[in-house]
């Protein structure tokens, strides 16, 4: 039973589960016992948490649908799979979450749904590939800085239900030794660029002789300065992250380098609390003993993580373990992960409760990329809004549209971060989840809600937006309050009380 003043989720005991009692703790330790005996299959998830018949065959339906769209749905580590629920339908939730309304955050993230199948006419595959920003495995946004794809999303240690990327779990997608040496040989002559983010698929989960070959080749070039390392392990699979891994990194990043060092940094990507265990603390200590600093991007995501608490929660625990929350990102509105999406407001009210209730550092950037190019986009609530002048931030609903400036100024009239469908569709998808799940209330995807005609008529979020009054905030992240209802003790005003106490204390008793 998780509790308030826990920092680590407690993954299940694997030699509890049937599938795994036989399995030594080498084996269990070892990553590629992990990789090898990954989940791919229902039969192998029955054994793992409970399904019903009905429920597996609905997962399998999907399963299915999604291999004849060419991509591989499913692989969960181990590992990954034992910070699951044992019963994923009837999750044990933490203090103002209910049950009853919510699956286990790892379940929908790394199981297919049916809910994966709904709403196929809203959302745009292929968002965000924009291939006319790319040389090889080069894709360019900005005027300093590229990201080289080295993997294959077909690598991935774990799948994500949510990836963001177009062509994530797509099969047929290979990053061949040309497509990478072309983008190598881009960076070097574009002299403007002096940060790369080495991603994929997974950056960590090629082989250590391409991950070698693509440091040092970075190494040599002179204008770059900083390397970032996009990787999902130290989440899915922690026991890969070893000091070889790292020493490789360590010396290739500068191995041919004459000039001035190159910084080397770790990007992961943790979304709910219940993936941060001792394992991953381990392996961030690893990671950092080597001298590299570790951030994290979290999507914000409808029936995961969008509540006060858990946001919170996953963003204090992070950086009590020396990860620093660097984005919370908004869902991408891609085909079938749509009903992931949390309405732009909400992630707004949330962000803005959160101020001074955890420290600036916990704070990450609350941010889009929003499709057709142009980078990520703030979506940061401000403490001076000169904009609506007299409304605050949740009178302020956009129904369903933004005009949106980029950084570059480029302006998207009439952006939409929600997908759309008819009512009818709507209720269709919710009664298909309802019979899968076995219960109403846990659904409720937020989409932009059209007439036969395609015309507006209303946003299922409409009237569900959070109201967190100054007592709730308090009781949810666990401050006590005082007198004048905030949890803060102002120290002067009780200074003769703390002067006798002072008096005796150890401190005292030390002089
Ligand atoms: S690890 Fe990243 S790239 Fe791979 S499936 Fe998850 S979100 Fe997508």
């Amino acid at each position: 039973m998780e509790t308030d003043n826990q920092i680590f989720h407690e993954p299940r005991a694997y030699d509890s589960i049937d599938l795994w009692k036989d399995v030594t703790p080498e084996q269990w330790n070892d990553a590629a016992w992990q990789m090898k005996h990954s989940i791919r299959s229902v039969e192998q998830l029955k054994k793992v948490i409970k399904l019903s018949a009905f429920q597996a065959s609905e997962i399998e339906r999907t399963l299915a649908a999604l291999r004849s769209q060419g991509k591989e749905p499913l692989r969960i580590t181990p590992y990954y799979a034992t910070l699951m629920d044992s019963d994923p339908f009837h999750p044990i939730m933490p203090m103002g979450e209910k049950p009853k309304k919510r699956l286990d955050p790892i379940f929908w993230q790394s199981v297919p749904t049916p809910a994966n199948l709904l709403f196929p006419d809203t959302g745009v595959e292929g968002a965000m590939a924009e291939g006319s920003r790319s040389y090889g495995a080069a894709y360019q946004r900005y005027p300093n800085r590229l990201a080289l794809f080295v993997a294959e999303n077909t690598s991935c240690a774990s799948y994500c239900v949510h990836c963001q990327r177009a062509k994530s779990l797509d099969g047929s997608v290979d990053v061949s030794r040309t497509e990478v040496d072309k983008g190598l040989f881009y960076i070097g002559s574009n002299r403007n660029i002096n940060e790369v983010l080495v991603t994929g698929g997974d950056a960590l989960m090629i082989s250590r002789s391409r991950l070698q070959y693509i440091l040092e080749e970075l190494s040599r070039i002179p204008h770059l300065r900083a390397i970032r390392i996009a990787t999902r392990v130290p989440v899915v699979l922690p026991m890969a992250i070893t000091d070889e891994l790292l020493d490789l990194i360590e010396i290739s990043a500068n191995r041919y380098n004459n000039g001035a060092e190159k910084y080397v940094y770790f990007m992961t990507h943790i979304n709910h609390y219940h993936e941060i265990t001792k394992d991953l603390a381990v392996a961030v200590k690893k990671i950092r003993k080597h001298g590299f600093t570790i951030r994290n991007q979290t999507v914000l995501l409808n029936h995961v993580n969008d509540y006060y608490k858990t946001l919170a929660e996953t963003f204090r625990r992070m950086f009590w373990i020396g990860i620093h929350p660097y984005y919370l990102l908004q869902c991408h509105k891609e085909r079938g992960i749509v009903h992931f999406i949390t309405p732009v407001q909400v992630g707004k009210i949330y962000m803005k409760h959160l101020q001074g209730w955890i420290s600036g550092v916990t704070m990450p950037r609350y941010a889009a990329n929003v499709e057709g190019g142009g980078g990520k986009v703030l979506l940061m609530p401000s403490g001076h809004d000169t904009f609506n002048v007299g409304s605050n931030n949740e009178d302020q609903i956009s129904e369903s549209y933004a005009t949106v400036t980029t950084w570059d100024g480029k302006e998207l009239f009439n952006y939409e971060a929600l997908g759309r469908a008819t009512r009818e569709e709507f209720e269709a998808a919710v009664k298909v989840m309802d019979e899968f799940i076995g219960r109403k209330g846990v659904f409720l995807p937020k989409v932009i809600l059209v007439d036969q005609d395609g015309k507006h008529i209303e946003t299922t979020n409409r009237l569900k937006l959070p109201i967190i009054e100054k007592l709730k905030k308090s009781a949810l992240l666990g401050y006590d309050l005082f007198d004048n209802e905030m949890p803060i003790t102002n120290p002067a005003e009780i200074t003769n009380r703390l002067d006798e106490q002072f008096r005796n204390s150890k401190y005292s008793k030390q002089q």
